[in-house]
């Protein structure tokens, strides 16, 4: 795949987004063999890596500095290292081997994301080769895929054994512009225990459905109610609420014992969904719960959380927008519908915001692709942030 700056070599992010795509890392699997390659390739330009092993060390997050540490604070690239399964999808190619056609680069992970990945690599020797006043450091996580899972334990260690950067850029997708909105999903598991009786002795028994349905109802009221939290830069412009699944019940003649459904809730930023939660209980508690129990005491009812990737919106005056904005050459950020790492990296203090190359309409699909001239304006912002981070 030559390019056209030197018709003889490829160029050196071309070469690593080539060698990080041929690694299966979907979420599932282990992402070792990769942070291995990457922890290498750092320790070839005399970059030494924090490898952060899961407890079973299959997964690795991976957090290393180029640059001045004493200085305190500097930039944070971070980018997740896992993709989503290929399973079922109907590829033209082999999805895990780089295929280059007009201009564009297929294969799993090429939009999400690691173009972004090969590019923070790529960046690697002109980061070193300069005098940086700020440090530049590189946050790579594994999980994210699954509810954005993997990188919360680094986040935990940003400012214990790990430096805090001022600012973070998250490099998912954005076609290079500055994304500074986006929701934040939550999900929640919801069990309830009644007691089973022959059907045509219901009132021996508890119908876990039938309280699970007046759960539901209730959560059709808060539903209807979170369209008046109005966030007028998402589409739809309010928190969504819906059941997504439900199971319960045996046969028809046996009053059913157990139910259980989920729900999520995409929030906008500054939505409390624990006040979501915590409705929900006092509705158990107060209008379920009480005529369960004179039937059965054992009864019960369940609500977990179970996921929740909090939403983002960078604070006012954001020197990670400013930033952004000076080294992409625009004047307007966007907010998204699809949730990132970056509300997670905000609440722990960085100013964040989200630019990276590619589009979300190419993410997880068969025959995902990048365009050449993504990666290569992604390459530009790299130069433009090396000149900024250093002192000459
Ligand atoms: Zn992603």
């Amino acid at each position: 795949m030559p390019t056209s700056n030197d018709p003889s070599r490829q160029a050196l992010h071309l070469d690593l987004l080539e060698r990080l795509v041929s690694f299966d890392t979907t979420s599932h699997k282990s992402n070792a063999h990769l942070i291995d390659f990457v922890s290498g390739y750092l320790a070839s330009h005399g970059i030494h890596s924090h490898l952060l092993p899961n407890q079973t060390g299959e997964k690795i997050n991976l957090c290393a500095t180029i640059g001045p540490l004493e200085a305190g604070g500097g930039i944070g690239l971070s980018g997740h290292t896992d993709v989503v399964p290929v399973t079922g999808q109907d590829w033209d190619t082999d999805p895990f081997k780089l295929t280059a056609r007009d201009g564009r680069l297929y294969g799993r992970g090429t939009t999400d994301m690691k173009g972004y990945l090969a590019c923070v690599l790529a960046a690697v020797p002109d980061f070193v080769s300069r005098n940086l006043a700020r440090p530049i450091h590189i946050l790579f996580s594994y999980d994210e895929e699954i509810g954005c899972v993997g990188v919360r334990p680094m986040i935990a260690r940003l400012g214990e054994d790990l430096p805090t950067p001022d600012i973070i850029f998250v490099g998912e997708p954005t076609g290079m512009g500055v994304v500074d909105a986006h929701k934040g999903p939550a999900r929640w598991e919801v069990t309830v225990n009644g007691r089973a009786a022959h059907s045509s002795m219901a009132p021996l028994g508890v119908n876990a459905v039938h309280i699970a349905c007046e759960l539901i109802a209730e959560l059709r009221n808060i539903e209807r109610e979170l369209k008046e939290q109005r966030h007028d830069r998402f589409d739809p412009p309010y928190p969504t609420l819906q059941v997504n699944s439900i199971k319960g019940g045996t046969a028809t003649n046996i009053v059913p014992v157990s139910c259980w459904f989920c729900f999520d809730v995409r929030a906008v930023p500054g939505l409390d969904v624990y006040a979501i939660e915590a409705r929900l209980k006092e509705f158990a508690e107060t209008r379920c719960l009480p005529a369960m129990h004179e039937i059965a005491p054992e009864a019960s009812i369940d609500i977990k959380l179970v996921n929740y990737v909090p939403p983002f919106e960078a604070r006012p005056q954001s020197a990670a927008t400013t930033l952004a904005m000076q080294l992409v050459g625009g004047n307007e950020t966007s907010a998204v519908s699809y949730a990132t790492e970056a509300g997670l990296f905000q609440t722990k203090g960085p100013d964040t915001v989200v630019c990276g190359p590619g589009y979300i309409e190419q993410a997880h699909t068969a025959n995902e692709w990048i365009a050449e001239s993504e990666l290569e304006n992604c390459m530009k912002f790299m130069r433009r942030l090396a000149d900024w981070a250093s002192r000459d």
